[in-house]
């Protein structure tokens, strides 16, 4: 057969892959796999990296979702992780040492720039400098002599501005600095950043690779050298797994990957042109609107957009904001996204408990803005109630 599908890939485990012809997979809810004889524990422990010894290190129910994780995003091997944030330490961890110096954008997502700068930078002394990321000759300027990574987010998070994948990965490879990407907005279906030249790309399986909001997960995807590393140190010695249980609600999600993104994106599509030219409504950022300022740029290197969108309210009134906000009978009110239920949030609560208020406005938000997230309901009822909202203020 030539080149498989994605549809297909996600749809088959491959013909005869589970015993007994059970067409899902059982789950392997055991700590531990016996082996024969002494010999047999010798040879097994020569390639620890692929055998079954202990849940820490791997387990069949967790195998076959990162070999499906690493063929849809054309990686040679994948490890599942316990959360995004333990997939995006671990591999931070597995590109720097003692006084290196980071370059990454500046709407990465929260959590991960509170691991740089109260974690990694006190104790460490990692350096790490902030660039919006949308020109290349950046990246040119910020890199130094002790750059060991360049950390980056496309679309990032909030105001979903993107980086030149491609070029960014020239120029790091050209200096022998190693690239990560958080790449959850746009799924594995939407982007292949590893294609692109990216050494490690970086999944947040609470969002779309689950989808159905029951599971917190995280997963890194690269060469087989690079992640047989991973394996070794980060994963194996930090201990962030994932339960075989949750590895396998995870095989049952990606059934339905292809074609919940695809209905995210129409939804969110129809959304986003309501949306800008609403007369209550100052701007939006959703990567697949013509109007949006990197429109060529994203249409070059994702071949969809996912359902997470930011807008602004004109008003900045903030009991106005608010009855907003909390008027929405749909959108249901919560932090994370990429679920079937449409959610609203507004990033300015967050920020505000973390950052200066010149930070924060340095950030690019503001108290007016909205983050949503579109999920699988009809697009029409979504439109009627963010229209009745709107109208309220
Ligand atoms: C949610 C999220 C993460 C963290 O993932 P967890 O699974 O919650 O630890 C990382 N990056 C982005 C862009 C996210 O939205």
């Amino acid at each position: 057969m030539k080149k498989t599908n994605i549809e297909t890939l996600l749809s088959h485990d491959g013909k005869k892959a589970h015993s007994k012809g059970a067409v899902v997979p059982p789950i392997y809810q055991n700590s531990l796999f016996t082996m024969k004889d002494w010999d047999d524990v010798d040879k097994t422990f020569d390639d620890r990296v692929n055998n079954y010894i202990y849940t820490r290190g791997n387990n069949p129910s967790v195998r076959v979702v990162e070999e499906k994780l690493a063929k849809i995003s054309r990686g040679e091997s994948a490890k599942l992780f316990g959360s995004g944030m333990a997939a995006i330490s671990a591999s931070i961890l597995s590109c720097i040492k003692k006084g290196d110096h980071i370059v990454t954008v500046k709407n990465i997502y929260g959590p991960a720039n509170s691991l740089l700068q109260k974690y990694f930078k006190p104790k460490f002394g990692i350096e790490v400098t902030y660039i919006t990321g949308t020109d290349i000759n950046e990246f040119k300027e910020a890199i130094q002599p002790n750059t060991s990574l360049i950390y980056l987010e496309s679309p990032s998070s909030v105001v979903l501005s993107l980086q030149d994948l491609e070029a960014v990965a020239k120029l790091a490879k050209a200096k022998g600095i190693k690239t990560i990407i958080d790449n959850t907005w746009a799924s594995p279906v939407f982007q292949k950043p590893l294609s692109l030249g990216i050494d490690l790309e970086i999944h947040s399986c609470s969002k779309y690779i689950g989808g159905h909001s029951d599971v917190v997960a995280g997963v890194v995807i690269g060469g087989e050298k690079d992640i047989n590393d991973l394996f070794t140190k980060e994963f194996e010695l930090f201990g962030a797994k994932i339960a075989p249980f949750e590895a396998w609600l995870l095989l049952r999600s990606l059934r339905t990957l292809k074609i919940r993104m695809d209905q995210h994106q129409k939804s969110a599509l129809t959304v986003a042109r309501f949306l800008e030219k609403h007369p209550k409504i100052a701007k939006i950022n959703y990567p697949g609107l013509e109007s949006f300022p990197q429109y060529e740029l994203g249409k070059k290197q994702m071949t969809g957009y996912s359902g997470l969108m930011s807008f602004q309210l004109k008003t900045d009134d903030l009991d106005k904001i608010k009855t907003f906000f909390n008027g929405l009978s749909l959108f249901q009110i919560g932090v994370s996204w990429g679920g079937h239920e449409s959610l609203i949030y507004a990033p300015a609560i967050s920020y505000l408990k973390e950052l200066s208020k010149e930070q924060f406005e340095g950030m690019g938000i503001s108290l007016g803005d909205m983050r949503i997230s579109i999920g699988l309901e009809s697009a029409e009822d979504l439109i009627e109630d963010l229209d009745l909202g709107l109208s309220k203020i």
